[in-house]
């Protein structure tokens, strides 16, 4: 098992490591050290994984990362870009959509809840508004598929709910990048649970801890 969140070495980020600790990738794993992965040289990943890495260095500290995606379209030379967005957001995805567009990008946005479809129709049973209310469900399928039609050449993730923004991941055809994460406790600012987890968040973060907490 891998154990990198507990590693007090960083053996990783030195130049010449001269100790590697227990449970590390590259102990267990010795031909992956210094070594690229074979996926990185495919023509569909190349350029991507070297524009966008160059980016980060770039902009580094300074762009927002709506910009660094505008950056990253146009390094790679995109033109069409897919926003699927959570309908809680529309706001602030319009204002997104506008700053890609002013960018010079094309800008296809489709909303969670299209389709309609009502959140019993698919088996789900627990409804935010209470049995027999109209609630449509989130759709990132058809959110993913319309964007498929589309022919966009990346997509962006705008506050999508926990396991939705996973089911768009998984059908979208086009790359995908995340540019906002739901968190509807946290102003969606979900990091603001792990900052405080010792504190104010701690009696809303250990539903299963038990005796151990
Ligand atoms: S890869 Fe190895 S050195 Fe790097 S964080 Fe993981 S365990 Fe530590």
């Amino acid at each position: 098992m891998y154990t990198c969140a507990h590693c007090t070495v960083k053996a990783c980020r030195q130049e010449h490591p001269d100790q590697l600790p227990q449970n590390c990738p590259m102990g267990l794993h010795p031909d992956t050290m210094d070594t690229p992965q074979p996926e990185y040289f495919l023509p569909e990943n190349h350029e991507f994984y070297v524009k966008c890495s160059e980016i980060e260095a770039e902009g580094y500290g300074q762009w927002p990362r709506i910009r660094e995606i505008v950056e990253l379209c146009h390094a790679m030379g995109y033109k069409k870009i897919g926003l699927a967005f959570c309908g809680g957001l529309h706001k602030e995805a319009r204002t997104a959509a506008d700053i890609l567009r002013k960018n010079g990008l094309e800008v296809v946005s489709v909303m969670c809840k299209t389709g309609h479809v009502p959140k019993p129709a698919v088996g789900i049973e627990k409804q935010v508004r209470g049995p027999g209310a109209f609630e449509p469900m989130c759709n990132p399928i058809l959110q993913a598929k319309l964007l498929n039609e589309a022919q966009t050449e990346l997509n962006v993730v705008f506050g999508l709910c926990v396991g939705h923004d996973s089911m768009f991941y998984k059908y979208s055809d086009a790359l995908v990048t995340t540019l906002v994460v739901k968190d509807r406790a946290l102003a969606h600012n979900p990091i603001g649970a792990i900052h405080c987890a010792d504190g104010y968040m701690k009696p809303r973060l250990f539903p299963y801890a038990g005796d151990s907490e």
